[in-house]
């Protein structure tokens, strides 16, 4: 496959010389387009960084290994506790409407489960993990693992002025959890807008479409880290800039060459250095 030309050329392409492609130990220069910042020469926050979660700021495993499983094990006990709170029993009628009516308790708890295991993006199930979850962190039962590199590149990333978003698929709610109750404290401040799969799904072009419109920011302007190619080339596709997060820990096969869909490729946050806006 041919290399796409980067939507942000690094300062070595501008000067005209071919840049180092998916050499992790070159940064990556994030920056505004000479022409963008002539005409937002007022703004303060030029360039907007998108992450993922999983497998981009956070280990895969966490969420496969700890968060699931712990949600898994919680929710007959939270069912028995919470069921006849309006806010929990509204999800609870709506699984048992889709099983074909009344049932148990028992029941629906053995179809969340299900889907659990199945890894079904239903809103009803992600409510309720949202609620299971946010009483785990509540008690401390765990933190939300992020690496270290990515706290640190986030951090300063905000406090150069540079304006960070969130898109995963975990709902809203449990992003705020996961960022406020994270293994380096409470990284929700560092975070000005949230998205999910309700803009539509990772790998269509058109949500990150609505996300630009959302953010009120030209598509270039606005960089997505994710350690997944295709929701990379669907961001690509609607106009932002596009790194690949190729993890050791959680990809311990290299994606090299034809594998990167042509993205720039980094093994950790590190190596993504902005200038400041
Ligand atoms: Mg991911």
């Amino acid at each position: 496959m041919e290399q796409r030309k980067p939507v942000f050329p690094s300062p070595t392409s501008i000067r005209g010389a071919t840049p180092p492609i998916n050499d992790p130990s070159v940064p990556i220069r994030v920056h505004p387009r000479p022409s963008a910042s002539k005409n937002k020469a007022n703004q303060q926050a030029m360039k907007h960084i998108l992450t993922d979660i999983e497998g981009t700021t956070s280990s895969i495993s966490f969420v496969k290994d700890v968060l699931f499983p712990y949600a898994r094990r919680a929710l007959p006990a939270f069912v028995a506790a919470h069921g006849d709170e309006p806010e929990v029993r509204r999800w609870l009628d709506q699984v048992a409407a889709e099983n074909g009516g009344v049932c148990s308790d028992d029941m629906i708890v053995e179809t969340l489960q299900g889907w659990i295991d199945q890894d079904r993006k239903h809103t009803a199930l992600k409510a309720l993990q949202g609620m299971v979850w946010q009483a785990g962190y509540g008690r401390a039962d765990f933190t939300a693992h992020m690496y270290p590199d990515a706290v640190e590149a986030l951090r300063r990333w905000h406090a150069a002025g540079h304006a960070i978003g969130v898109y995963s698929s975990g709902s809203v709610p449990a992003q705020k959890l996961f960022f406020g109750h994270s293994d380096a404290g409470d990284l929700s401040p560092l975070v000005s807008a949230w998205f999910d799969t309700e803009v539509g799904g990772k790998r269509e072009a058109a949500s990150y479409g609505r996300i630009v419109e959302a953010l009120g920011v030209p598509a270039g302007e606005v960089l997505f880290l994710s350690d997944v190619v295709e929701e990379l080339d669907a961001a690509r596709e609607a106009g932002l800039g596009t790194v690949l997060l190729d993890r050791r820990e959680d990809y311990p096969q290299p994606r090299l060459g034809k594998a990167t869909h042509g993205h720039r490729r980094v093994e950790h946050f590190g190596q993504i250095e902005p200038e400041a806006p």
